[in-house]
């Protein structure tokens, strides 16, 4: 069995891991880790804090001191604490599967680099679908090209930090790579006080928060007499965090380097 460190035990996500991995063929819960401040939760029960039947996993303080307990990392947290935590791995050449969004550029860099020398999974988001629907949008994009103006809406529940969504971010990735545009050129984040007619080649993006709304993207191709729009919608944390676990146990023997969810489902 590969053993797994879930950092954030207490969080939403944290919790979902907690239950995905538990009864898991391949992987089992060694450590959980939370905030160094977070009294309420460390010395825990990991896996009743998870709604689980107890068991033998309490939560720690940090990963640092963890770090000969396990084989491969699960990160949804927040990019300042998953810096801190790639740190440790790197230090360990432990394998990370980060699901944290909202880094910015020079954090991103900091990931590239760890990847020089361990295994690490990133993506925005885990879930099988939004990774296919990533497919269809380069698809849609390459076919309806410049004749369509492009906006992409998301939505999520009240307590999300970073907007626009990382995996919205992707998607304008996406579809800016499948024609030929460089998002960071074209993206348009608010129209406010904006006085002019659209420009064809931009993409939009809209951002809803709102109550216990898990994930919502839609993808709008909008031309004249007809539109095509590709939306995903999550149900429920589960399904992000099935994804993580299955990369996690895909990590295990990788050679160093940066991979994302399509490289775990081999799309
Ligand atoms: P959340 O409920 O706020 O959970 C984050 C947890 O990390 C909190 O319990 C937080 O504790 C804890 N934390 C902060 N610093 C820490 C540290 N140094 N050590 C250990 N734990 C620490 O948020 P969430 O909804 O689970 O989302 C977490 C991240 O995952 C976000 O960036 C979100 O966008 C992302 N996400 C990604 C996917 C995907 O598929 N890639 C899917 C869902 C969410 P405190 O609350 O005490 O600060």
């Amino acid at each position: 069995m590969k053993r797994v460190a879930i950092a954030g035990a207490a969080g939403r996500m944290g919790k979902t891991l907690i239950e995905a991995v538990y009864g898991h063929e391949q992987l089992e819960l060694a450590v959980a880790t939370a905030r160094a401040d977070d009294h309420e939760v460390l010395g825990r029960d990991a896996s009743l804090l998870a709604g689980l039947p107890p068991g033998n996993v309490v939560v720690a303080d940090s990963l640092e001191s963890r770090v000969d307990d396990f084989d491969v990392l699960i990160d949804f947290t927040t990019p300042e604490a998953t810096l801190g935590h790639l740190a440790v791995c790197l230090a360990a050449e432990r394998g990370i599967v980060i699901g944290t969004t909202g880094f910015s550029d020079s954090q991103k860099r900091q990931i590239r680099d760890a990847a020089k020398k361990i295994p690490i999974v990133l993506a925005p988001n885990f879930s099988v679908g939004v990774n296919l629907v990533c497919k269809l949008l380069a698809e849609a994009a390459r076919v309806l090209g410049d004749e369509v103006d492009i906006e992409i809406i998301e939505a999520h529940h009240r307590f999300k930090k970073d907007a626009p969504s990382g995996t919205a971010l992707r998607m304008g990735e996406v579809v800016a790579g499948a024609l030929g545009r460089d998002l960071q050129e074209v993206a348009v984040y608010g129209r406010e006080g904006m006085d002019e007619e659209r420009d064809r080649q931009t993409i939009g993006f809209a951002t809803i928060r709102a109550g216990d709304v898990v994930g919502e993207h839609t993808v709008l191709f909008a031309g004249m007499g007809e539109r095509v729009e590709i939306t995903h919608k999550a149900s429920n944390r589960m399904t992000f965090a099935r994804g993580a676990v299955r990369a996690a146990a895909w990590l295990e023997g990788r050679s160093p380097g940066l991979y994302d969810m399509e490289d775990v489902l081999a799309l």
